[in-house]
Order: structure tokens, then sequence, then C-alpha cells
């Protein structure tokens, strides 16, 4: 029985959407969920208790960033947020678009106002159809810290002092570095690793390794980054006081004597290629959490084919998710589409994301949670058969593929029927 012809006997037609924020960026990820909405989503729910907040940079321009300010504390007072990707403009965008300025990365406004603790980045898998590995992949990205909030200046020849003043009026300065520089060009850097939230991470890690029984590596590259050893040092504590024995238990720790096992960074890029079979999860810090995921998404077929859920934490200890697609707003299929021609973007990404909203918001506002969790069974069904079917778009499906309209009404005619 089709899903409306099914329900709609016991429900209204329309079924409320449990409160949401939905942030929209642009491009193509914005048009495509455009078509998204209309064609899988109005015909059965009431979105109307869906707080909307457009960040596309003419927006944020017009605003004067009061949009992502009201988006920040939408997510922080409602708990559940789906997220369009944005663009973060660059000098050269400022000027094409006309922005007062180049405004600054919302994703990171983001991570900072919800206290992200990690971007979970996950292999998304199809029934019926191998793409590139085998078993689920899960990762941990710290969400915050490293490189992306660092501080810099293009300096001379010269002395470079970098010091800590402690947050207590007694507290004596410390000096963190101190060096000469006999380059006439040189670019200073300095950032941090905040690690207060790495063991809800290291809890959120292992739990959910634990789940999907897969072992679980550590990857920082500590051996000669010295400062790392704090991460790990964190993770292996949580590991050893609350779950070493659960793993050694089911057997997911034999390749390592029954130890967490640790992964340098440039190891982990060589075996992501290798390990084609999945069923391993790994957690390392923001930036080699964004770039190794980038090589998960390509040995798995397509950026299409990952999540990217932002855990993060209110004050009071309520948790805040937020759920994206890991790609970025695909300009070139845009400005192809602009141009007249056919494209064949692929919504999986995004639609899993919509769907881990959907039921993040009916856990908070459960009125109608059990219609929410059989309609996002019955859309996932949709789209995995229509990819089955040979009729997926040309990322999977090669030059036969459809087209990005012709998918969606494909997935909108299997999911109606
Ligand atoms: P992108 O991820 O948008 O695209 C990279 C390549 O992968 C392109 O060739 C694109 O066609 C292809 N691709 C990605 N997802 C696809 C899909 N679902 N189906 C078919 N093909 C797909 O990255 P980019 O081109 O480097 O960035 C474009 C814009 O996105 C930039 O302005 C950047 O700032 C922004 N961006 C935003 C986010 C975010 O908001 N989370 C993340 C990354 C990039």
């Amino acid at each position: 029985a089709g899903l409306r012809r099914g329900l709609s006997t016991m429900l209204d037609p329309k079924v409320r959407a449990p409160s949401m924020v939905y942030i929209s960026g642009e491009e193509m990820t914005a048009y495509a969920m455009q078509l998204v909405r209309a064609k899988w989503v109005e015909p059965y729910f009431d979105t109307s208790a869906w707080e909307y907040y457009d960040l596309s940079c003419a927006a944020r321009d017009k605003t004067d960033d009061k949009v992502l300010k009201d988006a920040v504390e939408a997510g922080s007072r409602i708990g559940a947020i789906f997220k369009e990707p944005t663009i973060t403009p660059t000098a050269v965008q400022q000027k094409e678009m006309g922005l007062k300025k180049a405004w600054g990365s919302p994703n990171g406004a983001m991570r900072r106002g919800w206290n992200g603790i990690t971007i979970s980045r996950d292999t998304i898998h199809i029934d019926g159809m191998e793409l590139g590995f085998k078993e689920p992949v899960l990762f941990e990205r710290h969400a915050v810290g490293g490189e992306y909030g660092a501080g810099w200046k293009q300096v001379g020849k010269g002395r470079l002092v970098t010091k800590f003043y402690p947050n207590d009026k007694y507290g004596e300065a410390v000096t963190v570095d101190e060096r000469y520089l006999d380059d006439e060009h040189n670019v200073a850097v300095v950032y941090h690793n905040p690690y207060d939230n790495v063991t809800d991470l290291a809890r959120h890690f292992f739990s959910r390794c634990l789940k999907a029984g897969i072992t679980p590596y550590v990857v920082t590259k500590k051996t000669v980054f010295k400062w790392q050893e704090g991460f790990w040092q964190i993770m292996k504590s949580v590991f050893d006081a609350e779950f070493k024995p659960q793993f050694n238990q089911r057997g997911l720790l034999a390749r390592s004597n029954g130890e967490l096992p640790h992964l340098i960074s440039d190891a982990a890029t060589m075996q992501i290629i290798r390990w084609t079979q999945g069923g391993f999860g790994m957690a390392a810090h923001n930036y080699d959490g964004d770039m190794l995921t980038d090589e998960i998404a390509q040995v798995h077929r397509s950026p299409g084919f990952i999540t990217s859920n932002l855990i993060g934490k209110r004050s009071d200890g309520v948790p805040i998710m937020e759920f994206e697609a890991s790609h970025g707003t695909v300009a070139d299929l845009w400005h192809a589409h602009q141009r007249g021609e056919e494209t064949s973007f692929n919504p999986l990404g995004m639609a899993e994301a919509l769907i881990g909203a959907m039921r993040h918001a009916a856990d908070l506002d459960s009125a109608n949670k059990v219609f929410v969790h059989h309609y996002t069974s019955m859309l996932r069904q949709a789209m995995h058969r229509t990819m089955v079917y040979g009729q997926g778009t040309r990322d999977l499906c090669g030059p036969d593929g459809l087209t990005t309209e012709e998918f969606i009404d494909k997935v909108a005619w299997r999911l109606d029927r």
C-alpha cells in the first residue's frame, strides 16, 4: 500500500511536521531542495511549524548578518536543524554579488554557537547495490578548533613570541613559544584546539561503533605533532574506563591486542583506499577530519553518499543536532542549469539529512513520531529502489542516468504509489 493511500484513512492527508529549523542556502542544492520539498514533502506534511532562515549571501548582507544570529538562536531553542549548503563568499564573490563585506563562514558560527562537539560523517548504503565500501564507515570530525580559527600575520625578519595570560589576575604569563625568524617573508600562525568537549566526542564515537559492531580508530599525527597527544589521551581514557570490555567481548579489538587502536593520519589516508570492505570507525581533529571524509566520499562513489551531522550541546545539556550533506552548493551544475543544460544532481546526501532532521524533530516533539518514521522509511526505500532499478543520477548510473528533475519526479511517483 502506498504512503498516502495506506495512511490517509487513519490520518489527515497532511500531517503536522514537528517543529525544526530549516536553513536554506543557494545554487544547485537550494534549487534541488525546492523541488524535494514541493514533490516529496509538501504532499504529506503541513510544514508550518518549520522555522525558515535564509543564509544566502544576499540575505546575510541585507540583514547585516542578523539572519545568521537568529538561525543560531533558533537552533539552540528547537534543537533539530536541517541545513542546505551555503556559500562563504571569497573576495571575488563579494565583488560579483555586490556584498558589503566577505561574510565569514556560517558553519563556523553555528559550530561555535551550538558548542559543536563532533561532525559525524557516515557512508550511506543502498539496499541491493554496492557503492565503494561494502560495510559502513563511521567518522567523527572534532567540530571546533584547529586551523579554521587561526590568527595569522605576514611578517618580516625578527623575534616571534606567543604568550598565554591565564584568566586569573594573579596568574603569571606563560611563554608558549619563542623563535627568531630569519626570512624576509614569513607567515606566522596561531591556533588552538579546545579539548573540553572531547570526552563527549569520545562517548558518542565509541557508542556508535559499538552499536554498529565495528573497530574504532583514533587518527592523529601525534608522533610528530606532539601537541595532539592530549586528544588521544582523552579518547583513550574514556575508552578504557567505559568501553573496552564491551569491545573485547565482541572481538572488535582482535587486531590491536585488545587495546584501542591509534592510526597516524598519513597512514589513514592510505588505509581508506585499501579497506574497501568498510566496517571501521575513525575519529580525528577538525581539519584532518575534513580531508579524510572527502577521501572517504570519493572512495564511496560520490559526495552524495555521505552524511554530515553536527552534534552540539546547549548550556543546559540538551543536545542540538544539525543535519546536512557533506558536499557544497555544487556550483558547476548550477551554472550548467543556468545555461539551460541538463544536470544530474544526486540528492541522496541532502535527503538523508532531511530524514535525520525530521526524525530528530519527531523525537523532541513526538506527536506525529510514528508517521514521521514511517514516511522517512518509505522515502528512503523509494530513493533506493529508483537507484537499484537503474534510474539513479549519472554519478551512479553513468550517462544513461536521470536528470536532476527526472530523478526527483521518479522518486515522488514511487513514494505515492
Ligand atoms: P561541491 O561539493 O559543491 O562540489 C565538488 C564537486 O563534486 C563538483 O564537481 C560537483 O558537481 C560534485 N558534486 C558534489 N556533490 C554532488 C552531488 N550530490 N551530486 C552530483 N555531483 C556532486 O564543492 P565546491 O565546488 O568546491 O564548492 C561550491 C561552493 O560550496 C563553494 O562556494 C563553497 O564555499 C561551498 N561549500 C559549502 C559547504 C557547506 O555549506 N557545508 C561545504 C563545502 C563547500
